[in-house]
């Protein structure tokens, strides 16, 4: 189970909406153990990174600098990196084939939004941590929203 704060999440669907017809993507940061620890994570911001996919309409790549340097902040401020997320501007809420190749099994969950509906919907993933990173396995997981 996963926790993030309303606001967030409503940053998080507007930066996809803006975006549109391009996908959208960033990183979720927050606290609290992942595995074992008494505390569910708890996501407290988002962060946009500007996509550099050479077809945006489709896909997403991470402008590398901004992603590094969130990485460096990250460390520095305490928090932790909780998640990814992209939208999906025009198709339903599920990874294609090159979501699934681009997710890490120690990434803590995937956030996938789909503006093809009428209301935004959105699932959360996260790779099976005992494959590795182009056999594992995407499972949905449970998220609430704070
Ligand atoms: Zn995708």
């Amino acid at each position: 189970m996963l926790l993030i704060q309303r606001l967030v999440l409503e940053q998080v669907v507007e930066h996809c909406v803006r975006s549109v017809p391009h996908e959208a993507c960033g990183a979720l940061l927050g606290y609290g153990a992942e595995d074992g620890g008494g505390q569910p994570p708890v996501i407290i911001s988002a962060v946009a990174i500007t996509n550099r996919a050479e077809r945006p309409e489709h896909t997403f790549r991470f402008d590398e600098r901004e992603w590094l340097a969130l990485l460096n902040e990250t460390e520095r401020s305490g928090l932790r990196l909780a998640g990814i997320y992209h939208s999906h501007p025009d198709s339903p809420p599920f990874p294609s084939v090159k979501d699934r190749s681009s997710v890490w099994s120690g990434l803590p969950s995937y956030w996938i939004i789909s503006l093809a509906g009428d209301a935004p919907k959105i699932e959360v993933y996260r790779l099976s941590p005992e494959k590795d990173r182009h056999s594992g396995t995407l499972t949905a997981v449970p998220y609430s929203i704070l």
